[in-house]
């Protein structure tokens, strides 16, 4: 909880703290004592539940305006004049004895000026206990019965604890007793009677869920730090003895040694050697404590010391380990063992200035103490800067024993808890709004939450499973027989003595007998529940034993029928794999036929070009017979007609052939067409060609104009002489790619689309009959495209 300021400008937010959840506040809590007298001027005012108003004085100027001011804080609770003791230790001291006895670290320390009430808080004065007592009553009101016999568990030096079984702890118990040890003259132990009535808090306070299958035990120890240094206050020292009530002078006390501060495994700070002492009860323990509180008072009266000046430390341990599984005894493993410590601290009185007026030594102690006081101060503002603006500064806990030795505290885990007391009067206001300030920081101070212990493991309820019945108890209450010797005949006592404890005896017995009856009865109940149990138990797994039956059946029909369907499927498989075979014995088969056809289409395309070459041999031949039929001798060539436009051509077209949709389809103007060859025709033209048809290799039919020119022979005949074989041929697109024809190199774009195409070649001279000559312009090729059906 952050304090508030009336009318005072709000500071900017702080950072949260990373992992809020685990990290608990420093709790804060105000005390505001009583005036001591009525007529005293009050400057601090409880507002409410959480909220203290503190004021200047009558007559103090604040600010150099003269104006003034009042200012408010708020802390996790406020207490106010009229709270008692315990309503306080309700609230701030109870949840740390619960962590303590659940195995936690706690630490409470009242601050304040001298005065203010922090002596009260922590200690009370008689008829009034204050926390420390309390605390010591709930603890032992808590484990009472389940302690452990004393030394079974045993501290050790380095701030551990030991455990040993019970001979062991009995065997040192009875070493212990034997050695001589300094009593009071009644021999009993004696309280102060000024403290007696501060343990009296007849408050019945107790944890509640006590772990009782635990056994605890309890040490207390008592330092003070004074001047920097550390006393153990419970320390026997040789020649400092209590001093005895008789002796009007003490002998002079040696200077107390001091202690020097370690850190454990745990990284807890511990004070080397410190006495500290196993107690059995709240009165033991606030013994010890009042032996140390005495031994304060001596030092500060013969040392010249100012008592409030130091800060007192009460430290209360609490060991506990699991019972063993039988629970009869404490387990014997170290690991097993849980210490935790409740820290009580009375802090020396917060104010900056002497009040008593030291000189000399006193005045040099006062600016030791307001040393310690400052570094806690330094402390808690380093603490609270590193947490909220996530700097890493060093906390200079070294710098005084008080820090030191509570380092853990803030930089490990556990609960911190601290009450600022004030006293409402007057004159303390500026020292109060000194300890609100501290105040309001430590609050924003943030402390890890201790963890909780795992649980050792062994059954609940091992403590009791092996109790003492009530009949074993009464047993041993049985009342012993008084003597029943009769001597004087007028003895009436004895007699009726005997006669009572006899009735007694008798009523007891009757209890017993009650008692066993009552057991028996119980037993057999018990038996019978058991029996009807078992019966049920049994039919129980009757019942899942046919269930599992019917599973493990239905289970055995599935397998069946799983069974069958692999049986199935291979015989599928075996189909399938047949069938496959036969295929690929068709495609083998397949694929010779493919073979043999493609050898067949060879065969056919080199038939082909055997009947070509038959071809040419027959057009020479006709020639040949054509230049016999003229009867000529060797054609001469006398007079070739010029070659001029006026050419004319022999159109032969053998009436065979079929009429082919060619695109470029031969023209020639001027012909005369023939069927067959003709004289008639030859002597008045000079230009001859034969249109000869046949089936080309890829099942087309293939044209072929057979040119030649045209000579007169001596004999009045005529000769032609070929010279050029032209090739027509039609081509599907998809087949070869499209040659463009040598009198149109740049064919249409759009001829493209055609789905045939025609393809010319051209053959030079290709039977020499005569001179050569060379083809004239006589006759051309029409390219038209022309889009077409295949
Ligand atoms: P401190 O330890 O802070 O110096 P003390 O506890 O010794 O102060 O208190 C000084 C005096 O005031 C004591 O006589 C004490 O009994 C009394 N006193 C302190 N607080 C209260 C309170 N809440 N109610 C009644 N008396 C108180
Ligand atoms: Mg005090």
């Amino acid at each position: 909880m952050k304090a508030a300021r009336a009318k005072t400008p709000r500071r900017p937010a702080p950072k949260k703290p990373s992992n809020p959840s685990l990290k608990d506040p420093v709790g804060v809590y105000c005390r505001v004592r009583p005036l001591s007298r009525p007529d005293q001027e009050c400057c601090i005012e409880v507002i409410n539940e959480t909220t203290v108003q503190i004021h200047p004085p009558d007559g103090y100027r604040v600010f150099r305006n003269g104006e003034y001011r009042e200012t408010q804080y708020s802390f996790k609770e406020v207490f106010g004049t009229l709270v008692i003791q315990k309503e306080l230790f309700d609230v701030v001291a109870k949840p740390l004895v619960e962590d303590l006895i659940r195995g936690k670290n706690g630490l409470l320390f009242t601050y304040g000026v001298t005065g203010s009430g922090k002596t009260h808080t922590m200690t009370g004065s008689p008829g009034d206990g204050g926390l420390l007592p309390r605390c010591l009553d709930m603890i032992f009101n808590s484990i009472g019965p389940f302690q452990a016999k004393r030394f079974v568990f045993k501290l050790d030096e380095k701030n551990g604890v030991d455990v040993q079984c019970e001979v062991d702890a009995l065997l040192e118990r009875q070493k212990r007793d034997a050695m001589p040890v300094p009593k009071t003259p009644s021999g009993k132990r004696q309280i102060d009677p000024e403290f007696a009535d501060m343990i009296n808090v007849q408050d019945h306070c107790k944890v509640e869920e006590v772990d009782e299958d635990n056994v605890y035990s309890v040490f207390v120890s008592y330092i003070e730090i004074y001047n920097n240094y550390i006393y153990d206050l419970l320390e026997e020292a040789p020649f400092d003895p209590i001093k005895p009530k008789f002796l009007v002078f003490s002998p002079p006390l040696r200077p107390p040694q001091s202690k020097i501060l370690r850190e454990d495994q745990n990284h807890n700070m511990y004070v080397t050697g410190c006495t500290e002492v196993e107690v059995k009860s709240t009165e033991e323990a606030f013994e010890v404590f009042w032996r140390g509180q005495k031994k304060r008072r001596i030092a500060n009266t013969q040392l010249n010391r100012e008592s409030s000046r130091s800060h007192s430390v009460f430290i209360i341990k609490l060991a506990q380990a699991p019972l063993d599984a039988d629970g009869d005894n404490v387990l014997q493993e170290k690991e097993q063992i849980t210490l935790s410590q409740l820290s009580l601290v009375d802090l020396a009185g917060s104010e900056r200035t002497n009040r008593t007026k030291a000189e000399g030594n006193r005045l040099r102690e006062a600016g030791n103490i307001n040393q310690s006081l400052m570094t806690l101060r330094t402390c808690i503002e380093v603490l609270r800067e590193n947490q909220m603006y996530g700097t890493n500064k060093m906390v200079p806990y070294r710098d005084s024993k008080l820090t030191h030795l509570f380092k853990n505290y803030f930089d490990g885990e556990g609960k911190v808890r601290m009450i600022v007391c004030v006293n409402p009067k007057a004159e303390d206001y500026e020292e109060s709004l000194q300890v609100m300030r501290f105040a309001e920081m430590t609050q924003e101070v943030e402390v890890a939450r201790p963890v909780d212990k795992p649980l050792c493991g062994l059954t609940p309820g091992r403590r009791f499973r092996n109790q003492q019945s009530v009949s074993e108890m009464l047993l041993q209450s049985f009342p012993p027989l008084p003597s029943c010797e009769l001597l004087d005949v007028n003895d009436d006592q004895t007699l009726p003595k005997l006669i009572e404890v006899l009735e007694k005896r008798h009523r007891l017995r009757q209890m017993l007998s009650e008692e066993f009856a009552k057991n028996v009865l119980t037993f057999k109940t018990m038996l019978q529940e058991f029996d009807s149990s078992v019966v049920s138990k049994e039919n129980y797994i009757q019942g899942k034993l046919s269930e599992k039956e019917k599973i493990i059946a239905g289970q055995k029909m599935e397998l069946e029928r799983l069974e069958k369907k692999t049986k199935t499927l291979e015989y599928k498989i075996e189909i399938l794999e047949k069938t496959a075979t036969i295929y690929e014995e068709d495609k083998r088969n397949l694929q010779q036929e493919l073979e043999s056809k493609s050898q067949k289409l060879q065969r056919q395309a080199s038939d082909k070009r055997r009947l070509e070459a038959r071809l040419q041999g027959m057009v020479a031949e006709t020639t040949m017979k054509w230049e016999k039929e003229c009867n000529a001798p060797p054609v001469r060539l006398r007079h070739r007609r010029s070659r001029s436009a006026g050419e004319r051509w022999v159109d032969h077209k053998p009436p065979s052939n079929l009429p082919t949709e060619t695109v470029m389809q031969p023209h020639v103007p001027h012909a005369i067409t023939v069927a067959a060859a003709s004289e008639k025709a030859l002597a008045k033209c000079d230009k001859y060609m034969l249109t000869h048809q046949e089936l080309a290799s890829d099942g087309e039919i293939e044209t072929k104009l057979i040119k030649g020119d045209v000579f007169k022979t001596r004999g009045g005949g005529q000769a032609v002489q070929f010279t050029e074989i032209e090739t027509l041929k039609q081509e599907s697109p998809t087949g070869r790619k499209r040659r463009s024809s040598p009198s149109n190199p740049n064919p249409p774009e759009d001829a493209a689309d055609a789905e045939w195409t025609d393809v010319e070649t051209r053959c030079s001279v290709a039977v020499e009959m005569r001179a050569g000559s060379t083809l004239g312009p006589g006759y051309q090729h029409h390219a038209q495209p022309k889009r077409r059906k295949p």
